[in-house]
């Protein structure tokens, strides 16, 4: 299977040559044909799987297309009229970025401009470009609805609508700021919408955008990328650090993706990485913009090792044949550890996940377990087991993570300058308070009927302090 005979146009199958891709991934053989027929289109597709380029492929056609017969049908010269018809919401600043750059460097050759809105930065050249004139807006909700308030946008001219990682728009607490959004866009459209996985809530939002739309899944629900290699470490608590400079060394690391609860929690692994000669940065929700973009291009270009992130920061890090991802603390919601072993293995390399688990962590990983229907194997590394009295370690309250509620987002204080370095609210490094975490554990499909026998009780019984904040949500809306 080509490019061309998914019915891609010159310009496009040229650009996708140039990144030396051969062949469509499933995703996109299965969704650019449909995409291209204007269809609505809800796809099932985890990071990795090439669904940047499945969506961004055929909207860029049909953009081009449109401007095309435009112009057959105009003998009036050209208006540079250039309101925005195409918008990509993301929910995460990274994964505009990265959205953005695929938009650019597969319409290189086509005559379409577009740009990149998030919060954190400036506001001012955001508007600047929008007076320019763009057909292709890439954003993450919060910014954008500060562009729509001061009226330095129009989306009044949207024909296409992507809602990418919508599961994670969820997650995040962006459904108040999706739903202000679409109120914003005419009602002829098309939506094509993205997820990792399937909630109830994901369902309703999907069910209420989407028209006859056509279904495209490629890999099972909830299941971790069948490419990655996944393996448990079962350490000591106090060893995992030196657990992981050992893996780090004896394996000849070099590029290596670690996940931590927490903020603080990422800031002192990477200086206690460093301190032990293994180079590494954290990347974070506290870290400024131009920090994080520091800390990921020492990564992709190999001046540091290792790169400890925590969930959010590390939404939209995409590096191609990224070998090694640890999860140096098991993530509260079992399905963030789908999406956070979904950063190696990507595009079909091989990669591997390692998860250093500690006694205290046996209830999380039992949920994952359950989350994924099978076990992950173990594997013991010698002088780094469970030490006798580790077992009886009780469970932390993550520290140094988010506020809970957020930053009040009253719409009339946010306008103008940068907005602040946090782009959520939700951002699960505070142990386990996300606003949608209370609606995965009490309604989440990924739980209920899978066969496993123990309920979402027994897990209840097992961390009941982490329960003690799912019941609240935020008030106001995170930022973006
Ligand atoms: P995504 O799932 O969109 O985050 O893409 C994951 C990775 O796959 C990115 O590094 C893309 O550059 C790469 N990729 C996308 N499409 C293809 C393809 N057809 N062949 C090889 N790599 C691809």
């Amino acid at each position: 299977m080509s490019f061309q005979r998914l019915g891609l146009r010159a310009e496009l199958t040229e650009a996708v040559s140039a990144k030396g891709y051969t062949e469509p991934t499933p995703i996109q053989a299965k969704a650019i044909p449909s995409i291209l027929e204007g269809r609505d289109l809800l796809g099932g597709s985890q990071t990795g799987t090439g669904k940047t380029a499945a969506f961004t492929l055929p909207l860029l056609q049909r953009l081009a297309d449109s401007e095309a017969r435009f112009h057959q049908q105009s003998d009036r010269p050209r208006r540079r009229l250039r309101h925005p018809r195409a918008l990509v919401l993301t929910p995460t600043r990274e994964l505009a970025a990265q959205v953005g750059d695929s938009v650019a460097v597969y319409g290189e050759g086509l005559a379409l401009r577009s740009t990149v809105i998030f919060g954190g930065v400036g506001i001012n050249p955001q508007i600047k470009r929008l007076r320019e004139g763009v057909d292709i807006l890439v954003a993450t909700p919060g910014r954008l609805l500060d562009h729509a308030e001061q009226g330095t946008i129009d989306l009044s001219r949207i024909e296409i609508l992507v809602l990418d990682e919508a599961d994670r728009m969820l997650d995040m607490g962006f459904i108040h700021d999706i739903r202000r959004v679409l109120k914003l866009l005419p009602e002829r459209r098309q939506n094509l919408l993205f997820s990792a996985t399937y909630s109830d809530e994901i369902k309703r939002l999907a069910d209420g955008l989407l028209h006859d739309p056509v279904s495209v899944e490629v890999a099972r629900r909830n299941t971790a990328a069948e490419t990655v290699e996944q393996v448990v470490h079962p350490v000591a608590k106090a060893r995992k650090r030196a657990l992981l400079s050992h893996l780090v060394r004896e394996g000849d690391w070099h590029q290596v993706l670690v996940f931590t609860r927490t903020k603080h929690g990422a800031n002192r692994l990477a200086k206690q990485l460093d301190q032990d000669g293994i180079t590494a940065s954290a990347i974070h929700g506290n870290k400024s913009q131009n920090a994080r973009t520091r800390a990921l291009a020492d990564f992709k270009s190999g001046k540091i090792r290792v790169l400890v992130a925590t969930d959010v920061a590390s939404r939209g890090i995409d590096i191609s044949r990224l070998p090694h991802v640890v999860n140096y603390e098991l993530p509260n919601v079992p399905e963030d550890y789908v999406h956070r072993i979904g950063r190696t293995g990507r595009a079909g390399e091989e990669g591997k996940a390692h998860a250093l688990v500690s006694a205290d962590e046996k209830g999380l990983l039992r949920d994952i377990e359950k989350l994924l229907k099978r076990s992950i194997p173990k594997k013991e590394i010698d002088g780094f087991g469970f030490q006798s009295g580790d077992e009886a370690e009780p469970v932390k309250p993550a520290r140094g993570g988010q506020k809970r509620g957020g930053r009040n987002r009253s719409r009339s204080r946010r306008g103008g300058g940068g907005g602040g370095g946090g782009e959520n609210r939700g951002q699960g490094e505070g142990g386990g308070s996300r606003p949608g975490q209370a609606k995965r554990r009490t309604g989440n499909s990924g739980y209920s009927g899978d066969g496993a026998g123990a309920g979402g009780g027994s897990s209840a019984n097992r961390r009941p302090r982490r329960r003690g904040g799912r019941g609240r949500r935020p008030s106001g809306s995170p930022q973006s």
